[in-house]
């Protein structure tokens, strides 16, 4: 495989799809895996661009028939990543990005640590996501509340991502994000790192 993966952690309304969608023309060809979720659409949100919207069934026998990369349940709903589009990204050599929670980052950094970089994505202070959660009114009162007790424990895994990206001017964020997605392009697994060792080694002959 000669892709890489980029995961984006962060509480929701940190402002990850604006930040994406700003910086999309800056960071080359890229697959964003979107996921599955038993989560109810938002006014707006479309089965198969903003996630697969099943029911706990069928989630529940896809975990079942192995398809998940990872899967984990966020704010009392299952999300998870299929294992299959994700293969197919990075055997094409493209950069894949994933929008997951931080349990989802763990699970993916110990299955594919050697081709993620990961970045966590976060307004200035908790008081400015309350603002933005309320301003957004997608979500009930205390779906909002639920997602800030989230965020508030999301916080507290930020030392396990390479890179902090703070939302607070998203022209400022999206080209620090750009930068990113960039550099993580040329991160190398370690069987390529063997490989060019003993390339390096051969042509100094
Ligand atoms: P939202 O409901 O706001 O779209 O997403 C809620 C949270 O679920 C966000 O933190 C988002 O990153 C996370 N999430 C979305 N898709 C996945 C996934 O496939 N796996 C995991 N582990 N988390 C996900």
């Amino acid at each position: 495989m000669n892709g890489a993966i980029l995961v984006l952690s962060g509480p929701s309304g940190a402002g990850k799809s604006t930040i994406i969608e700003h910086a999309s023309d800056q960071i080359g060809e890229y697959y964003f895996s979107i996921s599955t979720t038993t989560r109810p659409p938002r006014e707006g949100e479309l089965d198969g661009v903003d996630y697969y919207f099943v029911s706990r069934e069928i989630f529940e026998e896809d975990i079942k028939a192995g398809q998940f990369l990872e899967y984990a349940t966020v704010h009392n709903n299952y999300y998870g990543t299929s294992l299959k589009p994700v293969k197919e990204a990075l055997s094409e050599g493209k950069l894949v990005i994933f929008d997951i929670d931080v349990q989802g980052h763990r699970l993916v950094q110990a299955k594919m640590g050697d081709f993620v970089t990961s970045a966590f994505i976060t307004p200035p202070t908790l008081n400015e996501l309350e603002k933005r959660l309320y301003a957004r009114s997608t979500d009930n009162d205390t779906v909002i509340k639920n997602r800030i007790e989230n965020a508030k424990k999301e916080i507290q895994a930020v030392n396990e991502f390479d890179f902090v990206i703070i939302n607070d001017v998203v022209e400022i964020a999206s080209s620090k994000f750009a930068t990113i997605a960039n550099a993580s392009r040329l991160k190398k697994s370690a069987e390529e790192l063997e490989k060019l060792v003993i390339h390096w080694q051969d042509g100094s002959k």
